[in-house]
């Protein structure tokens, strides 16, 4: 079974818990065990909060795309703001690296969605925006 899904929303805090819900419900007909559902909306969470807070730097004006695509049993998130954008993405992909500790973040977010899913592809330029690709 092939689906796919887009939805736009504006780039505030709440609406992380909408993107988690939408993504969980899209991919329910693959009958995902409870654990993958779990990993599926923490990376989820994560992708779209990096969006809102480092991407927008909370401004609730601008807005996030998350699109999502099934095919027989794959599953790719693509999660997509058109911010700040990343300097050096290698770097950023460190475990514990964060450009806000002030803000008391722990620089483990690309770490969790690397590890809960297959692949974590992140396309970046600065003062246009970030494109986060995770399929499993
Ligand atoms: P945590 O996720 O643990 O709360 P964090 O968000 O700082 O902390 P990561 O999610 O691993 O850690 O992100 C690492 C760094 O990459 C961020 O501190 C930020 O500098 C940069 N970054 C991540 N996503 C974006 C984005 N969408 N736009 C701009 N910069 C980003
Ligand atoms: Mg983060």
């Amino acid at each position: 079974m092939k689906n796919h899904m887009k939805i736009e929303f504006s780039s505030i805090s709440q609406n992380e818990s909408l993107a988690r819900v939408a993504v969980a419900s899209f991919i329910s007909p693959l009958n995902p065990t409870v654990d993958e559902l779990t990993d599926i909306k923490t990376v989820v969470s994560e992708a779209v909060t990096n969006a809102i807070i480092h991407g927008y730097e909370e401004n609730a004006e601008e807005k996030v795309i998350l699109e999502c695509s099934i095919d027989q049993s794959q599953i790719e998130i693509i999660i997509e703001d058109f911010g700040k954008g990343i300097e050096d993405i290698e770097v950023a992909r460190e475990p514990l690296y964060t450009s806000k500790p002030e803000w008391e973040r722990s620089g483990m977010g690309f770490t969790i969605m690397e590890n809960f899913m297959d692949q974590v592809d992140i396309q970046s330029k600065e003062n246009k925006g970030t494109r986060i690709t995770l399929s499993k």
